[in-house]
């Protein structure tokens, strides 16, 4: 089965920006946040935003002091924002920039004496607020039929739900033009582009394919208006799910292709889990050379087995840059280590794993004894390999293993509870990804050193250390940046969720292009004087470890709306930095 996601799928501007506001500010008001309605249509992420302080306000009863009230994306009335005004807490603005300029096109009109014709659905949220704009002015219709009804007017503009349908807005605009013909009219067609893409591909998808999901809350306008779409468009079935256990699998397991569209209000990690599950049924039901690659590439990704041995390759680039030479016993001790570490990490760490993939979190759930297994013997050979081979990287590598397994367990004593909020060093805001890339530039780096029985502590091993920082600290950023609306919504603190996506991707940006001039600048200027081999190889050996980080840049610009997160091969992409540099290392040994 071929399974389509939309690239339009999922948050939109104005909805991810309510939420990151709603969890900004939960950390930020012991009371919490109280939103103007649910903050999406989505009850399983509300369940998880109630957790973090984020509720919905009733009216009926009073607001904790200290808590803040958030506009929810589709704004409310003038007169509503003015009541919450009085009551005197913080107020927060998350209105879609959008329906903002609704709302401003509306005071305009309405203060130049036009008459305000909305297209939308009565009673939603977002045409209550409309309304409440245009205020006498304002007449709602929702079909061309209820223009008939309209009574005469001299000026008239019409604007629309940002949600509406923008086929039924044009007829409704033709309605107008014709009856009023005579008139002033103004048309603004105020539908957001954002639902505007969503509707044409899910149109367009929804043709290509056998069957349709569109996976959304039940309560949720605009899923309903795809879901809409989709039955008018596709021949075969529709399924309209909210989470992936309404899946109706029996309809479509015979469907050769499977298109997916989401509402604005779904969060990526709801759609993931449908995108897994039918994967998963396709895979458990199915038999085909396709299907066995796909499920042997899940199991590799799963144990870790990419991400170890990209250390391999980066192993053998950090013992050519140092001049060193690379050998079994060093490349078994890492790829054995990274594997039982990563392993240990998902294992220590299940349950909050359950937002970044469902097939991950369902395997470590199923073979949790046996991947404990596999970590304890990996690392009992990771200690076995390193005691034969000396004992200082006997030492290096006990050290290393206490300091992968300490991590994630309690190790500030009750009393000191009292001065640190930290329990354990996995607590401590955005430490992970910083001690893994610690991890992997310590060990990478003088492992060599250990091995060869000296220490060097020239400018080249901190620029090899520097290097594997790098690369293990953006593989880190990457794996988070996918991350962000899971992490957010369990409030983990990570470096991209505290200072935000965009400034993230600028961040690495600028970072791999200084490393790039540095590995291109440094060996011109350092290494002719450098007493080890020759300097032509080794400039060579470092200027070629600018393909991984340049790699890195490419990706980073063609993935930047998060296109890769949701391919089943996104690990692949995440970590082929790691074969690159093992690759151009090899590279600079042969030219
Ligand atoms: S659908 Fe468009 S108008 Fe509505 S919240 Fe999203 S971005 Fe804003």
């Amino acid at each position: 089965m071929k399974i389509i996601l939309a690239q339009t799928a999922g948050f939109c501007m104005g909805v991810k920006r309510a939420v990151d506001s709603a969890l900004e500010h939960a950390g930020k008001s012991p009371g919490g946040v109280f939103t103007t309605g649910p903050l999406i249509h989505n009850n399983q992420t509300i369940e998880m935003l109630r957790e973090r302080k984020v509720t919905t306000l009733d009216e009926s009863l009073p607001i904790p002091p200290q808590s803040t009230i958030l506009i929810r994306a589709h704004g409310v009335a003038p007169d509503v924002e003015k009541s919450y005004q009085n009551i005197g807490h913080p107020i927060v603005d998350g209105t879609c920039p959008t329906v903002k300029t609704v709302h401003k096109v509306i005071e305009k009109y309405k203060n130049m004496g036009y008459a305000i014709v909305i297209t939308g659905d009565e009673g939603h949220a977002e045409v209550i607020g409309l309304q409440g704009y245009a205020g006498n002015a304002g007449y709602l219709v929702h079909s061309p039929a209820d223009v008939d009804r309209l009574p005469h007017f001299e000026k008239l503009c019409l604007v629309s739900q940002t949600t509406f349908d923008k086929i039924t807005f044009d007829e409704v605009a033709q309605k107008i033009k014709d009856r009023y013909a005579q008139s002033e009219v103004v048309i603004k067609k105020t539908i957001c582009s954002a639902t505007d893409q969503r509707q044409n591909e899910t149109r367009e998808l929804a043709a290509r394919v056998d069957a349709m999901l569109v996976v959304g809350g039940k309560n949720s306008a605009n899923t309903k208006r795809l879901a809409h779409i989709a039955r008018e468009v596709c021949k075969g079935p529709v399924q309209y799910v909210e989470t992936e256990s309404e899946i109706d699998w029996r309809a479509i397991e015979r469907c050769k292709t499977v298109g997916i569209t989401a509402g604005a209000s779904t969060p990526n990690w709801m759609i993931n889990r449908v995108v897994e599950q039918l994967e998963f049924f396709d895979q458990t039901k199915k038999k085909g050379a396709h299907t066995t690659v796909r499920s042997l590439f899940n199991l590799l990704s799963n144990l870790n087995v990419f991400v170890a041995s990209g250390a391999v390759f980066v192993y053998y680039a950090s013992c050519k840059l140092q001049c060193f030479q690379p050998d079994i016993p060093g490349m078994a001790i890492l790829f054995l280590y990274f594997l039982s570490m990563y392993l240990w990490n998902s294992l220590a760490n299940l349950e909050s794993t359950k937002h970044q993939g469902l097939s991950r979190f369902r395997f470590y759930h199923a073979h949790k004894t046996r991947l404990f297994a596999i970590a304890g013997i990996s690392i009992a050979f990771v200690l076995f390999i390193s005691f034969i081979q000396g004992k200082y990287l006997f030492y290096l590598m006990v050290f290393s293993v206490i300091a992968g397994l300490v991590y994630h367990l309690t190790i500030v004593p009750k009393f000191l509870l009292t001065i640190t909020r930290y329990k354990s060093l996995k607590d401590i805001p955005t430490s992970r990804d910083l001690f893994v890339a610690l991890a992997w530039g310590i060990l990478i780096t003088f492992m060599p050193q250990v091995m060869a029985g000296v220490l060097v502590f020239s400018l080249s091993t901190w620029f090899c250390f520097s290097l594997i920082f790098i690369l293990a600290y953006l593989r880190s950023l990457i794996f988070d940046l996918r991350d962000i609306e899971g992490d957010r919504i369990m409030g983990r603190e990570t470096l991209v969720t505290i200072i935000g996506e965009n400034r993230i991707r600028t961040a690495i940006h600028i970072l791999i292009l200084c490393s790039i001039a540095s590995l291109i600048i440094y060996p011109l200027i350092f290494l002719p004087g450098h007493p080890r081999v020759s300097p032509a190889r080794d400039s060579m050996s470092f200027s070629l470890q600018a393909a991984p980080l340049l790699y890195l840049f490419i990706f980073m610009m063609w993935n930047k709306d998060n296109r890769a997160s949701r391919s089943a091969f996104f690990n692949i992409f995440a970590e082929a930095q790691f074969f690159i540099s093992g690759l151009c290392a090899w590279l600079a040994g042969v030219v």
